[in-house]
């Protein structure tokens, strides 16, 4: 009788008696031993192993049966943006669809989101949490507030990923999110101006980082849901790793603690699809891993009681390179992306079902509808299947964020690796 191996690991697919498909790219992954955050704090936000709470809405991906409605749905206001990051992943929406969501649409998908699937299943497979981001900047959209303070009276979570440029006008409504996520991905201004296209004197860096110290003042002391003393609720310093910025995890670890961040977050920045196979692919060299080691291991000595130095890296290889390691994509069932639309009429929306394939028609279940209540009919139909049937993840995606979600739904719900109800 053949013998399990476990492999004690923050990588999912580690653990033995999975199906080989899945298990591809293991032994690369299991290799590395960065510790993605301190053991006293492993139930934090990053952990995917959260998504083991959803096995029960997942276990309805049948083919031909009604399918809930996903836990998260990502919102992008807006496909325009006042920055220009060099590793951008939204950099070909913006150049063909460079639209935003009109004020009418984003208050419709308010009312629409927190009813989703009423009726067909019961409440606690409604849509739980909004994920506001881009495509672009949310907050250059002048609904983007209204439309946050909508879904949060509706009774949905709502966290926020934006450049931080446009923080102070919308203090009130980014308060009752429960994170705000800043992509400032630097620790000095200079890192910052020249990974984002600004001139030597912009200003942005500090203008940024003004609006993270009074955001998390504001949030505080008027008691909202953002400035609670909950170890995972409140401002996110966001630092995409990128080979010209490494040398300034540990700056940026102590800027994010001094201007009252809950937590800074390191990740890798990874190829866009539409780069895939091109020059312009983003790759690390074995120097900058260990320099990402070095720098990581000093801004982890300033991890807290309240403050927390989180370095993901579970869902690449060990040299952050992609590792998609399932066999097929149900992720696509388990999110979705309302974006603005391609078309010229202003009241219409695009319904995509991967964030890491943003723009690629092969993924847009509606393409320019004007009817929110699409949305539900076209949900879990013939053509989301065929969407599924078609993907050629080989070829065609890039680092999947939903790596987790994918590993998760084949080794718990479809072969029942864990043995799940045995707790
Ligand atoms: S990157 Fe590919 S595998 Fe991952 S969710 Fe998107 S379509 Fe699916």
């Amino acid at each position: 009788m053949d013998q399990a191996v476990y492999v004690v690991t923050d990588n999912i697919a580690a653990a033995g008696g999975a199906s080989e498909c899945a298990l591809a790219g293991r032994g690369e992954a299991a290799g590395r031993q960065t510790e993605e955050w301190s053991a006293a704090k492993r139930w934090n936000p990053f952990n995917s192993y959260k998504l083991v709470a959803h096995v029960e809405r997942w276990k309805h991906i049948r083919r031909g049966r009604p399918l809930p409605p996903p836990a998260l749905v990502t919102v992008d206001p807006a496909n325009v943006c006042n920055f220009n990051c060099v590793w951008c992943n939204a950099e070909y929406i913006r150049q063909h669809r460079n639209a935003s969501l009109s004020e009418k649409t984003l208050l419709d998908l308010a009312d629409f989101l927190p009813v989703w699937g009423r009726g067909r299943f019961s409440g606690h497979f409604g849509v739980g949490a909004i994920c506001v981001a881009g495509g672009g900047e949310p907050l250059l959209n002048k609904a983007t507030a209204a439309f946050v303070d909508k879904v949060v009276a509706g009774g949905i979570d709502v966290g926020m990923v934006t450049n931080g440029s446009l923080i102070y006008d919308c203090m009130d409504a980014l308060s009752q999110c429960t994170w705000i996520g800043v992509s400032v991905d630097a620790g000095s201004a200079a890192v910052f101006n020249s990974l984002k296209g600004f001139g030597r004197d912009s200003g942005m860096f500090d203008k940024v980082i003004n609006n993270m110290a009074l955001l998390t003042d504001y949030a505080r002391s008027r008691h909202a849901r953002l400035g609670l003393p909950h170890p995972a609720y409140g401002v996110s310093y966001k630092f995409l790793l990128h080979k010209d910025n490494i040398g300034e995890i540990f700056a940026a670890a102590r800027l994010a603690k001094e201007i009252g961040c809950k937590n800074i977050h390191f990740r890798p920045a990874g190829t866009p699809w539409d780069k895939m196979g091109t020059d312009d692919e983003i790759v690390f060299s074995r120097d900058d891993i260990a320099l990402f080691q070095e720098q990581i291991a000093l801004a982890r000595e300033l991890d807290c009681e309240n403050f927390s130095v989180y370095g993901v890296t579970h869902k690449f290889s060990g040299q952050f390179e992609k590792s998609n390691d399932f066999c097929a994509c149900h992720a696509l069932f388990m999110t979705a992306v309302i974006a603005p639309p391609s078309g010229q009429d202003k009241d219409a929306f695009t319904l995509g079902l991967c964030c890491d394939r943003r723009g690629d028609a092969k993924l847009e279940l509606l393409a320019d509808s004007a009817d929110v209540r699409e949305i539900e009919s076209a949900w879990g139909g013939p053509k989301h299947w065929r969407m599924h049937d078609s993907i050629n993840i080989a070829a065609e995606c890039p680092r999947c964020t939903y790596q987790p979600h994918n590993q998760i739904y084949e080794q718990v719900i479809l072969n029942d690796s864990m043995t799940y109800k045995f707790i």
